[in-house]
């Protein structure tokens, strides 16, 4: 018997139609590239996205088509979003910090027809186009009197193009599993794969995020939106603002520690998400301005693990909850959220920070478990570690174009790459990438919680730990240092810092200073990159 509930597909465009209906007054604010602050609301940004919708269909852009977007967070990024949303094309963002390798490589991958760009990214796509014939307008998302002189083929203003529209369009009205948005991984192992969303996944994961277990987003909330919307799906705030009502802060390409500041007190904001680089710069800042943060009340930190320090900064210096969550390109991306619940409540501060942590446990649309080598199911004891698996509806069972392969296994699970523990009250804990974890003496030593523990120390600016071979042990940890301008620190300091705060067999063979560490384009240490620079490095224990 089928229940007697209404046909409404979960298309996206229902979420801006939503704002523009219940919050069309709700701001949107939006740092631009030359720095200045503009205004528009859900009620505005529907209109152009309309407006946009019905200048896209007159150029041929029809349900399936993808389109490239290279921008920072701003309000025409989000209008150009729900444009191509509410007709059924699908935004494909591009990642600005990708090799141009990767990038032309992601482009034709896609077969995207246009790309829509900030002005920063100009002579970026004028000098990568040719490899790019597929696309036919670059869209330079500026005003009028800003468009500048360009060889970018077929270059449109994006005020122009929007005024070729009527807004007078048909959104949605199709199948709830139509393709919605295009991501690609940054391929640090082979080429980049692109993880498809579809409509009905990102409605699942925007309203998972809004949930009091995950952000608890309301409309009273001002939102500072960090994450940038190329990376993993803008941690679906884009969904979730919108859904709940949210003012949206849209930090531009600004994010050192005083432009973010600015902007979480200029405009009240009482949430914001980044990950914890991003943090680490606000708190160095604030440290050194004096500056205190009275309307912000929480903080999502994810993307990499969020060390001890930030956590307690945040806690006792400014009464800031950080909320540590976990996800990946492939989960759209929200897998884990870690929160204080009733179990761990009455537990002593540093107990229950060991808690908070840990990664977290999976709302209601993620099943996670860990596997051993062989796939058995491992033990929810806190003690063993293996690979994480997980599955749901808002999770990649295939990547664009078939590439990879089968990813998912017989049972529907999907390999996250990551190697975790979880304990019996259910919170996953991550210890490394599978390719990260450092194998010492059969047992394995965690680069992320050396590399938290380490970044503790009061002269380091950032930390890195690599495993390097060794002939008894099979690999020892090599910790690699960025000091904090004007300190300085010797290996034995930080071997002495690290005493009582690691396993004692866990102590890095070496500690080396460096003037600066790689990052990928989502802005994590590159491990690959480390790895090359110290290939003919020997541990001083060999
Ligand atoms: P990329 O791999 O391109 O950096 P993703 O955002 O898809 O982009 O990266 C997902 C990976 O980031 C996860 O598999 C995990 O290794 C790591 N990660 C994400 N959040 C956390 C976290 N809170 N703690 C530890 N690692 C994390």
């Amino acid at each position: 018997m089928q229940g007697l509930m209404q046909d409404w597909p979960l298309t996206c465009d229902k979420i801006i139609t939503h704002a523009k209906i219940n919050h069309p007054e709700r701001e949107i604010v939006s740092r631009q590239v030359d720095g200045s602050i503009t205004r528009t609301n859900y009620g505005e940004v529907h209109d152009q996205a309309r407006k946009l919708s019905s200048a896209l269909q007159k150029r041929g852009i029809k349900l399936g088509d993808r389109i490239g977007t290279m921008a920072w967070n701003n309000a025409r990024h989000l209008e150009t979003w729900y444009g191509l949303i509410g007709i059924g094309a699908i935004y494909h963002t591009l990642n600005p910090r990708l090799f141009p390798e990767q990038l032309k490589y992601i482009v034709t991958h896609a077969d995207d027809r246009m790309i829509f760009l900030d002005l920063t990214f100009v002579s970026l796509l004028e000098t990568n186009q040719s490899a790019m014939p597929g696309v036919q307008n670059f869209v330079i998302m500026c005003a009028r009197a800003e468009m500048p002189e360009t060889t970018l083929r077929g270059a449109l203003c994006y005020e122009d193009l929007i005024d070729e529209g009527d807004g007078d369009v048909h959104w949605g009205g199709f199948d709830e599993n139509t393709a919605c948005g295009l991501c690609y991984t940054s391929g640090t192992t082979g080429n980049p794969k692109g993880v498809l969303y579809s409509h009905r996944s990102n409605m699942l994961i925007g309203m998972t995020a809004a949930m009091g277990g995950a952000l608890g987003a309301t409309g009273s909330d001002v939102c500072l939106m960090v994450v940038p919307m190329f990376h993993a799906n803008a941690w679906a705030l884009t969904f979730t603002g919108p859904m709940a009502g949210m003012k949206l802060v849209m930090p531009g390409p600004m994010m050192d520690g005083k432009s973010i500041y600015e902007l979480l007190e200029g405009e009240k904001c009482s949430f914001s998400a980044a990950v914890p680089t991003v943090w680490l710069m606000l708190l160095n800042y604030l440290e050194e301005s004096g500056n205190k943060l009275p309307h912000l009340s929480r903080v999502l930190i994810g993307g990499s693990a969020c060390p001890r320090a930030i956590m307690e900064t945040f806690d006792k210096d400014y009464g800031v909850q950080v909320i540590h969550a976990w996800g990946m390109t492939e989960t759209s991306p929200l897998g884990t959220v870690s929160h204080i619940e009733p179990e761990i409540a009455h537990l002593p501060y540093e107990e229950q920070l060991s808690y908070r942590l840990k990664q977290g446990k999976p709302p209601l649309i993620v099943e996670m478990k860990i596997t051993d080598d062989a796939g058995a199911d491992l033990p929810r004891d806190g003690q063993a570690y293996g690979t994480l698996k997980v599955r749901g509806p808002a999770i990649s069972k295939a990547y664009f174009g078939g590439e990879g392969g089968d990813i998912l296994d017989e049972d529907g699970w999907f390999d996250t790459g990551d190697v975790a523990s979880i304990d019996p009250l259910g919170y996953m804990q991550i210890t490394d990438r599978s390719k990260d974890v450092i194998k010492s003496g059969g047992e394995w030593i965690s680069s992320i919680d050396l590399e938290n523990a380490a970044v503790g120390h009061p002269a380091a600016a950032e930390c890195a730990v690599i495993g390097m071979p060794h002939p008894k042990w099979d690999e020892r940890p090599l910790l690699i240092v960025v000091l904090k301008d004007g300190e300085t620190a010797t290996a034995q300091n930080f071997k002495d810092f690290l005493v009582g705060k690691i396993a004692k067999w866990w102590m890095p063979d070496d500690v080396v200073f460096v003037d600066d560490i790689p990052h990928g384009p989502t802005g994590k240490i590159s491990k690959l990159d480390l790895r090359k620079t110290f290939k003919d490095y020997v541990l001083p224990t060999v």
